[in-house]
């Protein structure tokens, strides 16, 4: 009988997934095979998990499909063609599986590829035992770099990209919205030497997160205005905005915070259409820049660069660790924003 192994699998339309047993995988050429020793769950995995109406456009037709993308693990075995990875290394992977032949691709933009497929998402994915995966999507990590750590560095990288759209240096920073990806964007900013950080977020339990990953200031935009908070605060406004929150109210908060001939880096998702005063962006000079993803690999290599160097501790943001098996338990502390970054513990 074929060999099988365990995995969370979205296995019918609408709300929760299942534990399940299924055919463990085998790496095809260019291929790895991974045995997952940490994934960490996403807010798409908690998207699928309640089946919004992107889940259900999007994986709607690939069910039953494995979830999860967030991973660290050992390569335990590689296809015909693989010579950068090996036997035993302990990786960690980019999601996103590019085409290398699209005009974005050629030019360098493989975050932007037009015929981008994702871990969990377009493919199976790696809240399971094993995961095969493109060999050249894995980024082989340093001995010493915990789990936890190593898995979290996909969302970690998006934080990496955002605020490394320009120079944080001696700048004023505003982070709105402190999920894990905005709580890890605090201490980056921190790392890349920003001057004062500044943190906007509703929820008290993820604002003492902000204080913890070392923000100067963390504001409450329900209970204060943002702006004259701000404006106190800075005198004229701040020097870049990241955008964590995809709340269009963070979205006219940003615009407005931002000193003219600032920027604004957008990484939150809206789930609907925001109406803003587009005048006020372009009279202000303010560049906007929409955040997709990580560059390849230039934000792995800054991000494995600041982990190494010590200059950034992520660890306050794994606020929980878990098994596979309390997957469910995990989504409910994120129903509930009781939590940063929920860590499962694989093997
Ligand atoms: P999250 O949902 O856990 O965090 C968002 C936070 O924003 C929450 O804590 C929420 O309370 C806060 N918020 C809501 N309204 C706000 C407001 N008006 N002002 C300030 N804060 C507000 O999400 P996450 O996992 O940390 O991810 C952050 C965002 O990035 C999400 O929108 C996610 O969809 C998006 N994302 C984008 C990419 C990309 O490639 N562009 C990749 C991953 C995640
Ligand atoms: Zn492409």
């Amino acid at each position: 009988m074929a060999e099988t192994m365990r995995a969370i699998v979205k296995t019918a339309p609408g709300r929760g997934v299942e534990l399940i047993e299924v055919p463990k995988p085998d790496p095809g050429p260019g291929e790895a095979l991974v045995r997952v020793v940490v994934a960490s769950i996403c807010g798409t995995d908690h998207h699928i998990y309640h089946w919004n109406s992107w889940a259900e456009r999007r994986i709607g037709p690939r069910i039953p499909q494995i979830i999860g993308h967030e991973f660290c693990g050992i390569v335990e075995g590689v296809g015909s063609g693989v010579t950068r990875i090996s036997e035993g290394d302990y990786v960690s992977a980019e999601t996103h599986i590019v085409c290398h032949s699209c005009t974005p691709c050629r030019r360098n933009q493989h975050h932007v590829c037009i015929n981008t497929k994702i871990l969990g998402v377009d493919v199976d994915g790696a809240f399971t035992d094993y995961i095969v995966v493109p060999a050249e999507n894995l980024w082989i990590n340093p001995p010493d770099l915990p789990s936890a750590v190593a898995a979290a560095q996909e969302p970690l990288g998006n934080a990496v990209h955002t605020a490394t759209a320009e120079p944080l240096a001696g700048k004023r920073v505003l982070v709105t919205g402190v999920g894990p990806i905005g709580a890890f964007s605090i201490g980056v900013a921190r790392a890349l030497g920003a001057a004062a950080v500044y943190a906007s977020e509703p929820n008290p339990y993820r604002l003492s997160l902000a204080a913890a990953m070392g923000a100067d200031h963390t504001i409450n935009p329900t209970e204060v205005s943002l702006r004259e908070t701000i404006m106190e605060l800075t005198g004229e406004g701040v020097d870049a905005v990241l955008e964590m929150s995809g709340s269009p109210l963070a979205i006219r908060d940003a615009i407005s915070c931002v000193i003219p001939g600032g920027h604004v880096a957008q990484l939150g998702l809206l789930s609907e259409e925001v109406s803003l005063d587009l005048n006020e962006l372009i009279f202000k000079g303010i560049r906007y820049y929409g955040v997709a993803g990580r560059r390849m690999w230039e934000t792995w290599e800054t991000m494995s660069e600041l982990l190494s160097a010590g200059a950034l501790d992520i660890t306050p943001v794994l606020t929980h660790t878990m098994d596979l098996e309390s997957f469910e338990e995990g989504i409910r502390l994120m129903d509930e924003g009781a939590c940063g970054k929920v860590v499962l513990t694989v093997s």
